[in-house]
């Protein structure tokens, strides 16, 4: 099978040059084999694809710009009728009963959803090891020693690994589509909060969960954003933000302007070549014709990691309080009271970072506790969102790498402590406690293992952080 991009499969889906009914029949088979070895998906429902064939061939195609695409979800997303676990034992046998608004709107488009792809549990994690009881950890592409990233390592697997045009609907809550994409070497773009509706996520962090996009190239990941974008009135923190063209904004000129090179990530970035590789994307984009400057990021460089560890596990504590084995996924035999079943059902299906974030999320939100944790972090957030802004007010975009590693052995990681884990999301937790639109894209290699870099603009800003990206897109 060739690979083409989206945009043009779609165009061959569109005008019938292409057999639908054929080209999803080599997908699945292509996905199975691949899922064998390398453990993309959680689940890839055959039944389902059919129905969405029959559906789509009895629709006018012309018009739909994913015609035909094979979409890939994190597990985390609901699709209706697909099983839907966020990675977690506790939810087996979760199968949603409507489609999210993300998802709805991607099979108006004419996506055909695949499957539903491996994540860290509930999304806690940055390796896609922390995987649920019963689950299976994916593999790098690259090397199947090494992890995916994570949490949406399947997503970024899967993108990397696919045989066909594929693009995958992602989730990010403090760098989860960013640090896989790197990983993997893959394109994803994290929107700014509130410009894709949460509407059927599986909630990790309500104040910090973007639902975002995965693809080979930036003209991919794009098509996808512009047709998950908009307000959805099932989500009160979704925007009326008008919907950029992103496309359009592929290779326009970008002279003149002023992109700001993170200074602080150099001295997290403990690869040297990771540090090379931003210093070679900083000489593509003044060649066409924009200006680089250092900068330091002072308050966010030294809080936005335990600004976000507490504010995402203070808020995933209570969210998990509604699996308690009665209403959703898993059920066990009802016996002694209702705590006792609670706390056996809970003991049984959560992994045990699902219990550790339970426990730190709690204790920091406890009344004796809450002014000195959650609410000192929320205000320190605002501190955060502050000096974005004041950036922003001189800058288009600013850079810096996406993780300080390179994809890390499954034997590397078996040696962190989880502080040690938590600490390796340095550089991507930044512009997801401010919720600012952010890019990473592959730029470079070391030790055959792709590099990647990000690119963070400011609020509602996707379209110039889409501009200048597409030009390192190029120069690789
Ligand atoms: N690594 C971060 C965490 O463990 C981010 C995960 C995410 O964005 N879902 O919380």
């Amino acid at each position: 099978m060739m690979r083409v991009g989206v945009h043009e499969y779609a165009r061959q889906i569109q005008e019938g040059s292409l057999d639908l009914k054929e080209e999803m029949h080599r997908v699945i088979q292509e996905a199975r084999r691949i899922n064998e070895e390398y453990a993309y998906f959680n689940i890839i429902d055959e039944t389902l694809v059919k129905d969405q064939v029959d559906d789509l061939i009895k629709r006018k195609r012309k018009d739909l710009p994913l015609a035909g695409v094979p979409v890939s979800v994190k597990d985390c997303i609901c699709v209706k009728g697909m099983e839907s676990t966020a990675g977690s034992a506790i939810l087996k046998g979760y199968r949603p009963l409507l489609d999210a608004t993300a998802i709805r709107k991607a099979k108006d488009a004419g996506a055909i959803i695949i499957g539903k792809t491996a994540q860290d549990e509930f999304g806690f994690g940055s390796f896609n090891v922390n995987v649920g009881r019963g689950f299976k950890t994916p593999k790098n592409p690259h090397d199947l020693s090494r992890v995916t990233g994570g949490s949406s390592g399947g997503s970024a697997g899967i993108t990397a690994k696919a045989p066909f045009a594929h693009l995958s609907i992602a989730e990010s809550t403090g760098g989860s589509i960013a640090a896989p994409a790197a990983f993997c070497g893959v394109v994803g773009i994290t929107p700014t909060y509130g410009r894709v509706s949460r509407w059927g996520l599986i909630d990790y962090a309500n104040s910090l969960d973007k639902i975002g996009s995965m693809g080979a190239s930036i003209a991919d990941a794009s098509l996808l954003l512009e047709v998950i974008f908009g307000h959805d009135e099932k989500d009160a923190t979704s925007t009326h933000q008008a919907i950029p063209s992103l496309r359009a904004e592929l290779h326009q000129d970008i002279k003149g302007r002023r992109i700001a090179l993170l200074k602080d990530s150099f001295r997290t970035a403990v690869d040297s070549d990771i540090q090379k590789a931003a210093t070679n994307v900083k000489a593509v984009l003044e060649k066409c014709g924009a200006r680089v400057d250092e900068i330091e990021m002072d308050i966010t460089s030294r809080y936005a990691l335990p600004v976000y560890y507490l504010l995402a596990m203070s808020e995933a504590s209570t969210n998990l309080a509604k699996f308690c084995g009665m209403r959703y996924g898993r059920a066990e035999p009802l016996e002694g009271s209702f705590d006792d079943y609670f706390s056996n059902v809970r003991e049984l299906h959560f992994g045990s970072e699902v219990k550790r974030r339970i426990l730190l999320g709690t204790f920091a939100r406890m009344a004796g506790h809450r002014d000195a944790f959650y609410i000192k972090a929320a205000e320190v957030r605002s501190l955060i969102i502050q000096e974005y802004k004041k950036i922003f007010k001189s800058y288009d975009a600013i850079l810096s790498p996406t993780m300080p590693i390179i994809a890390p052995r499954f034997a590397d990681i078996e040696k962190l402590t989880p502080l040690q884990s938590y600490m390796m999301d340095i550089l991507t937790v930044g512009p997801n406690v401010a919720g600012m639109p952010h890019v990473s894209m592959p730029c470079g290699q070391s030790k055959g293992m792709p590099i990647g870099m990000m690119l963070t603009s400011d609020h509602f800003n996707e379209a110039m952080m889409v501009r200048i990206a597409s030009h390192l897109e190029v120069s690789r």
